[in-house]
């Protein structure tokens, strides 16, 4: 579902990663960690066309974006990848002067021009997925942080991605709000989304994620099995991060 190779990107002089390859099957759950400025977000904001890589390729699905490529193909391709990829911040981005059902109708009926009855049909079953039909009205600032963040996800659900990124979902929530986020993202891995999620919730990592990938210093350091990397990490480095975030 997803092919990345060589993909490398830097910021003038820093250099926030090269040589990262990386491939993910359909309906695969990774879990994606490593130290705060590592590069997971903006890994992640280069695989949905919000970054744009300097050197290698992505591929997601049928979309595929190469560093060789001239700028008119290029910019064809990130847009092509941003229709099949969801993305989830940890700071919600709601719109605020939209209710959730308008929030989640916005881009199926701006992108793929829907019709507005058609995009609140689909708005509505995507908001009772998420456990929201009662708050369909609501304004954001009505919601609480886990509410919005099921709106949020509920509205990257909207476009019909192939692929699903979280990014860090749950860091901004109280403690106790975590978990109905949490649901909702194991709901949806059990129904076969493919989904990168970048989190310290290491609970959700043991529980949903086939594969652990652990970034630092530029690079993909270490790729196991939950059980591996929670147990028995390969790398000091890793060994060192996990002692750091118990
Ligand atoms: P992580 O998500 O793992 O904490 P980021 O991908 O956010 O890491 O950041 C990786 C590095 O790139 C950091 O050093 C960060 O400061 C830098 N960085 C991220 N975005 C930008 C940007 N738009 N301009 C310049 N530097 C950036
Ligand atoms: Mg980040």
């Amino acid at each position: 579902m997803i092919e990345v190779n060589q993909l490398g990107k830097s910021f003038g002089d820093l250099v926030v990663f090269r040589d990262i390859q990386l491939h993910i099957q359909s309906r695969e759950i990774v879990v994606l960690v490593g130290p705060s400025g590592s590069g997971k977000s903006t890994l992640l904001r280069c695989l949905n066309g919000l970054e744009e890589p300097d050197a290698g390729s992505i591929r997601v699905g049928e979309a595929a974006w190469d560093a060789s490529m001239d700028a008119a193909r290029k910019k064809q391709a990130i847009r092509n990848i941003r229709t099949l990829t969801g993305m989830v911040f940890q700071s919600f981005n709601l719109f605020p002067h939209m209710t959730a059902l308008e929030n989640v109708m916005m881009a199926p009926t701006l992108v793929k021009k829907m019709s507005r009855a058609q995009a609140a049909e689909i708005g509505e079953s995507l908001l009772a997925k998420v456990g929201l039909s009662q708050k369909k009205n609501e304004y954001p600032s009505r919601l609480s942080g886990g509410q919005q963040q099921r709106v949020a996800i509920a509205r990257a659900l909207a476009m019909q991605p192939q692929v699903m990124l979280f990014d860090e979902p749950t860091s901004a929530l109280d403690p106790e709000l975590t978990g109905e986020v949490l649901a909702v993202m194991k709901q949806l891995a059990a129904e076969g989304m493919t989904m990168i999620v970048v989190t310290h919730e290491m609970k959700f990592a043991r529980e949903a994620a086939n594969r652990v990938i652990f970034m630092s210093d530029g690079k993909i350091q270490e790729e196991s099995t939950p059980e591996q990397f929670f147990v028995q990490p390969k790398t000091e480095r890793a060994r060192k991060f996990l002692r750091q975030i118990e």
